[in-house]
């Protein structure tokens, strides 16, 4: 089912476009399409975005039941979810429970997935030019893109996000290997958890199996 709700188109990324409908209120339009590297590799994918947009609803539904304030309003059962509009902060957050991806390229004297002895959480500026560097609690509060306890709020936030979605994990049979979230502040100045969460944000296995992205980075086809 296609939805007829309408708005501005005011950005176009990679995975999804972003449409303005008030005030208060985006519409998120996840693509068809699956990109890596940067978008240096992306391809069609029928019913990628449909499935992008199902894993972000029921994700952030399951994390509202346990408190975590997020943005999600409304999905159309199709490519668009309706969310509230945020000032966003140009960071990533990462949780880390094995060591993976660019954890190793930096890291290389842990062997891959080996289990952290406590989740990492990290952050990384939002750049496609500069490949979404790694940086410092010190230089996002130089740069005012936080204050200090805001960032700790976001620590905790991703840790019990962490737990929430590690249980849900286990109780199936799948690992969650590690994930990529985004906050911003509401009207009010609360924090809350935006953007999508899905198997392109996160990387589940299944019997050492991925049930992600990770398939496509290495060259399977969409
Ligand atoms: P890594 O830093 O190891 O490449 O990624 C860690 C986790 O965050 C992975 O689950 C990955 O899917 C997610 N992640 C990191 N950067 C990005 C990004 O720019 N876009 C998306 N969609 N996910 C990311």
């Amino acid at each position: 089912m296609a939805s007829n709700w309408v708005g501005e188109l005011i950005y176009e990324g990679k995975a999804k476009r972003v449409y303005r409908v008030n005030d208060e209120l985006l519409i998120m339009e996840f693509k068809d399409e699956v990109t890596a590297f940067d978008g240096a590799r992306k391809e069609r994918a029928p019913g990628k975005g449909r499935l992008a947009a199902a894993q972000t609803v029921f994700l952030m539904r399951l994390l509202s039941k346990y408190g975590i304030r997020n943005h999600l309003v409304d999905w159309d059962g199709d490519r668009k979810i309706l969310v509230r509009g945020l000032r966003m902060i140009p960071i990533e957050v990462i949780v880390r429970n094995y060591a993976y991806g660019s954890f190793l390229k930096r890291m290389p004297l842990v062997k891959p997935m080996t289990r952290f002895s406590k989740p990492l959480v990290e952050f990384h500026l939002k750049s496609d030019e500069l490949h979404d560097p790694l940086i410092t609690t010190d230089d996002i509060i130089e740069a005012g893109l936080t204050r200090q306890e805001q960032l700790n709020e976001i620590m905790g936030i991703a840790l019990r996000i962490n737990e929430i979605l590690s249980n849900y994990m286990v109780s199936r049979g799948l690992t969650l290997v590690d994930f990529k979230l985004e906050f911003g502040f509401d009207k009010s100045g609360n924090l809350v958890l935006a953007d999508e969460m899905s198997g392109d944000t996160m990387r589940i296995l299944i019997n050492g199996r991925h049930l992600d992205k990770e398939l496509f980075r290495r060259g399977a086809s969409a």
